[in-house]
């Protein structure tokens, strides 16, 4: 007997159970017991950062890795299914800010660093255990005890080495420069980390008066929308080429900014260079000796402004620059925390939005302020904190990127895209990268291990901790582990023998995930180090080795990696800077990257909009078979909306696959049907064709796993399930009613089979059909199935079948347009363009209940022309209305390529609007290749058997309601009004199982069971 089936599969209760069958039967390790030894498939999981539960967004890429990890399982590869932590970096401390009400890094310091490291780690544990408990509960199969968390020391180590490397071909320098700032983290953010990260901000809008020296009443007038930048400014610059004009009220402009001012002067904007002027706050003491010029420079723009840009090199990036070239003075007027310094006078210790109002208002009163107003402008704010960035000076840690950008490309090209045009975003990325900027003055994260010497000037980059042990001078005894306080207080001896302490900046996040292809593998690792990876703060959170050199020779690069389109300025580019510069080559073979989670209107979906879904909730709803169901279906490149709505849509398309294997296990249970190996007779034409397709389901569901293509899975899916469903099992009904065993292998066999090619997409559906469907000799379960082998297909018996399924599904869109029921026969049916559907006109006709097939050309058909008005008024003016009525007269003739011919016009395919409409009295629909065409119109032999189908349909209906076996007999008696049916009793009789139909003196038909 097979395990019966429910009427609707319950997703989450057969979830809950095959998760704890798979645990108590160790299902997962003896798939890997299995392929020990197979052909290696290495997969490299980007780590997830451990800081919050999963949200819905996250299933996507995990579900698309487990999917891929099974598939190559099943294959007999052997994986290595090693998870990552990250777990160090600004999104950990802001989180653990939040968690402790702390907002400055004042506070954190008055906290005390050590204590908050102890906290960000809890708060990793704490997270990852819970992010393993919703991974598990989505269906990933993972080696969850062996785990990377990436604030190791030992990951940690590799980073230094890399860093050494960078120093030793010369690429690390401390950058001075002009960066975007984050005042509330107090740190710099590097360019990969400013990519789409802004905001629709309101800020001021101020026209300001700069008074020309020696000039008597002539100004310069700026624009600006950094108020707080004014009290810094030591220039203004002017378009050399640029035409300038004085208003009436003495006021310069660039003339193209000015077109309706009346000007009493106009001259080229090099005759303003080097001309002196009064800045706003010229009195401040940070500006004493500074003498504020007009310098030219070709980029300003005439777009906006007043074509005068006031320039304060300490504010800007641009502005910095120009201070190189033009050799002015850096004011840099905000601290580490975006507040003024000492010597701005009475704004000192306010932040740039508190200086706004007193600034405008100090304008005004010394007669400064031109005009004020407000704009509202997209703007860069902080990814992890959204606190508006500003620009700040300061020295960062840099990594030169020209000497490898040609290798990066390089590797690039041997890297196989998922969906193919990423690969040219990466390359736009590549070209346009900038020096990375790896310092961040943060206390969580990757401690630099620069110790610059004050003695010789010397840099010591310390590349192990090996080499920090024997160079060190003390404070080793307290270093617990590589991290802020602890790394801080180990001095070592410079060349010079002077002792030198490590800068105090962490590093940027991206080089804790960059670095796993080599740590996580044991890159020049000369043994393998049991637990070796479980170091410093990740001891007691994992088991995972450090292997040896030869396994990372294995294992590198992976075959496969899968991650956001984001990732390709984050960790795709940090990984392959990183493997480029060590390794000289790509870090991966093959990438699949996918876009956006949206809410289901479309939105970006955020914690603090309300609109995000928690992977928890997504996982309670709707179960994890169905999310994976939802995220495998959508094309990788577009963006996607996620809600309940769809994922109820997906539940009742799923249900047309479970009804198949109920159909099945019911019958097979009524027969006592045990499948063998061999059929147990000949097939049919209808089970030769079922066997083929099952064949094609594999061929092209493997084809799609291999191109990485989840879309590709699923429309084979749906198509064969369609299939199997809409025509086999209907078409081969009557078979099964008559315990037909060959009709019943045949079913089984595809069952099994599409169970099994489905199992990586919907694992706890698969296993739970599986374990109802199997035979005993087959593993317990699909898991630890062989992935079937493709054989050649009879592509003829294929086509043929598809053509005469497309017809039938022509003549049911044609009876739906002209609303005739499938249960009213028709009297006759015309198909034009078929081919080998020919042979199955006996099919087609009871198929779409029709008494004769013709096939010919269909000559029902009627073609309708309108003009295009639009085109055509102006084309044909005063006959426009001629030609409308011939066309209407249907007095034209068609031409080749689907214009027409009319009074004597030829009228072009997109001049004209043609519609096939079916003839009076026929139903029609068509294709490119075929037409079908069927006559409407009903006489009394033709309604009387309408009549039947419809009673047949509706005892089957009561049969159902009133709980009877499939294979119960019943009583069937008809209300008087009937009488004219029993003409056709037998084919009554067979269809509800009835032993007996009469008509007696009831109003509605009536069933009694036989007992
Ligand atoms: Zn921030
Ligand atoms: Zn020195």
């Amino acid at each position: 007997m097979f395990e019966a089936l429910a009427q609707y599969p319950d997703h989450l209760a057969l979830e809950g159970e095959i998760l704890a069958w798979w645990e108590t039967e160790g299902i997962f390790d003896r798939l890997r017991e299995q392929n020990r030894g197979g052909p290696r498939f290495s997969f490299m999981d980007g780590p997830i950062t451990a800081n919050n539960p999963m949200g819905a967004h996250h299933c996507w890429g995990r579900t698309l890795k487990d999917v891929f990890q099974r598939y190559k399982a099943l294959q007999g590869h052997e994986l290595r299914y090693q998870n990552g932590f990250d777990c160090q970096g600004l999104w950990v401390e802001v989180g653990v800010e939040r968690e402790l009400g702390l907002n400055s890094k004042r506070e954190i310091e008055e906290y005390g660093i050590a204590e908050f490291a102890e906290r960000c780690k809890q708060r990793v544990a704490k997270y990852a255990e819970i992010i393993t408990d919703q991974c598990r509960r989505l269906g990933m199969w993972m080696d969850w005890d062996n785990d990377y968390y990436t604030f190791s020391d030992t990951n940690i180590e590799y980073i230094w080495r890399f860093l050494r490397e960078c120093h030793e071909r010369d690429w690390l320098y401390l950058g001075h420069r002009a960066v975007e700032w984050c005042p509330r983290c107090g740190t710099s953010l590097s360019q990969h980390e400013l990519i789409n990260s802004y905001a629709e901000l309101t800020h001021p809008s101020l026209y300001v008066r700069f008074p020309l020296k020696g000039r008597a009443g002539e100004s310069l007038v700026v624009w600006t929308t950094t108020p707080w930048t004014l009290p810094a400014n030591v220039a203004a610059a002017v378009n050399p080429d640029a035409e300038y004009g004085l208003t009436k009220s003495l006021e310069w402009w660039a003339v193209e900014r000015s077109p309706d001012a009346e000007l009493t002067r106009r001259v080229r904007g090099s005759e303003l260079v080097g001309l002196e002027y009064e800045a706003p706050f010229e009195h401040l003491p940070a500006q004493e000796g500074v003498v504020h010029r007009v310098i030219p420079w070709d980029d300003v723009s005439l777009d906006e402004g007043t074509g005068i840009v006031h320039i304060a090199p300490g504010a800007g990036a641009e502005d910095f620059e120009l201070s190189r070239v033009h050799d002015l003075p850096v004011l840099t007027p905000i601290d580490e925390a975006g507040r003024f310094y000492k010597d701005y006078g009475e704004l000192e210790g306010r932040s740039t939005e508190d200086v706004e109002g007193p600034i405008t208002v100090e304008l005004e009163r010394r007669g400064l302020l031109v005009e004020a107003g407000s704009i509202v402008h997209r703007y860069p704010i902080c990814w992890r904190c959204s606190t508006p960035l500003v620009f700040r000076i300061a020295d960062d840690w840099m990594i030169r990127a020209d000497e490898i950008r040609q290798p990066m490309l390089d590797a690039n090209a041997t890297v196989e895209w998922t969906p193919d045009f990423y690969s040219k975003r990466m390359d736009d990325w590549l070209r346009n990268m900038d020096d990375w900027n790896i310092s961040r003055r943060r206390y969580f994260g990757l401690p630099l291990p620069f110790y610059p010497c004050n003695s010789c000037g010397k840099l010591t980059v310390i590349g192990s901790l090996a080499e920090l042990r024997e160079r060190a001078t003390g404070g080793l005894e307290q270093l617990q582990e590589l991290h802020r306080p602890w790394i801080d207080e180990v001095a070592i001896r410079c060349d010079c023998g002077a002792e030198v302490r490590r800068v105090t900046e962490v590093g940027d996040a991206w080089l804790d995930a960059g670095i796993v292809p080599f740590s996580t593998l044991g890159w020049q690792s000369p043994e393998w180090k049991e637990h070796g990876y479980a170091t410093g703060a990740a001891a007691g959170l994992t088991g995972a080795d450090l292997p040896d050199h030869a396994y990372w020779e294995k294992w590198y690069p992976a075959d496969w990696v899968s991650e956001m389109r984001e990732q390709i300025r984050l960790w795709f580019y940090s990984q392959c800077f990183m493997s480029v510069t060590l390794t000289g080559k790509s870090p991966y073979r093959a990438v699949l990257t996918y876009e956006k989670l949206l809410d289901e209107h479309g939105r970006e979906m955020h914690r603090s909009w309300g609109n995000a879904i928690d992977a928890a909730e997504a996982l309670e709803n709707i179960g994890a078979d169905v999310i994976r169901f939802v995220f495998c279906e959508h094309v990788p490149s577009q963006n996607m909306k996620f809600g309940y709505g769809p994922a109820a849509e997906i539940r009742r398309r799923l249900l047309t696959y479970w009804n198949s294997v109920k159909f099945f296990v019911d019958y097979a249970n009524v027969d006592g049907f045990r499948p063998g190996d061999e059929a147990p007779g000949e097939l049919q034409p209808l089970d030769r064709w079922l066997f083929e397709r099952t064949e094609q389901l594999v061929a092209e569901i493997s084809e799609q796993y291999e191109r990485y293509w989840t879309p590709g899975v699923m429309r084979a899916f749906d198509s064969f399930v369609d299939d199997l469903s809409n025509w086999y099992i209907r078409r081969s009904r009557r078979r099964f009613w008559n315990s037909d065993e060959v009709a019943l292998w045949t079913l089984h066999r595809a069952l099994l089979r599409s169970v099994q090619v489905i199992g990586p997409v919907m694992p706890f559906l698969a296993d739970f059909l599986w374990r109802r469907l199997r035979t005993e000799d087959a593993p317990v379960s699909v898991f630890l199935e062989p992935w079937p082998e493709a054989r050649p297909r009879d592509e003829e018996l294929l086509r043929e079948v598809g053509e005469v399924r497309r017809i039938v599904e022509l003549g049911r869109q044609a009876r739906g347009d002209a609303g005739l029921k499938l249960r009213q026969p028709l009297r006759r049916l015309v198909v034009q363009g078929a081919g080998p559907a020919q042979r199955h006109s006996d099919e087609i006709a009871e198929e779409l209940r029709v008494k004769e097939v013709e096939f010919a050309p269909v000559e029902a058909m009627e073609v309708r022309v309108k003009p295009n008005l639009p085109l055509l008024g102006p084309k044909l003016g005063k006959e426009l209305g001629a030609v409308r009525s011939a066309l209407e007269a249907g007095e034209f003739e068609q031409l080749e390529g689907g214009g027409v011919r009319v009074n004597g016009h030829e009228l072009g395919p997109d001049e004209v609007l043609v519609e096939r409409r079916a003839r009076e009295g026929w139903a029609l629909a068509a294709d490119d290749a075929l037409t079908v065409a069927m006559t409407t119109e009903l006489d009394d032999d033709l309604r009387r058997e309408g009549r039947v189908y419809e009673l047949i349909h509706r005892v089957n209906t009561m049969r159902k309601d009133a709980g009877l076996e499939l294979t119960d007999r019943i009583r069937l008696t008809l209300p008087a009004s009937d009488a004219d049916l029993l003409e056709h009793a037998d084919w009554i009789k067979e269809e509800v199982l009835a032993t007996d139909v009469a008509t007696d003196g009831v109003s509605e038909p009536e069933i009694a069971k036989v007992s």
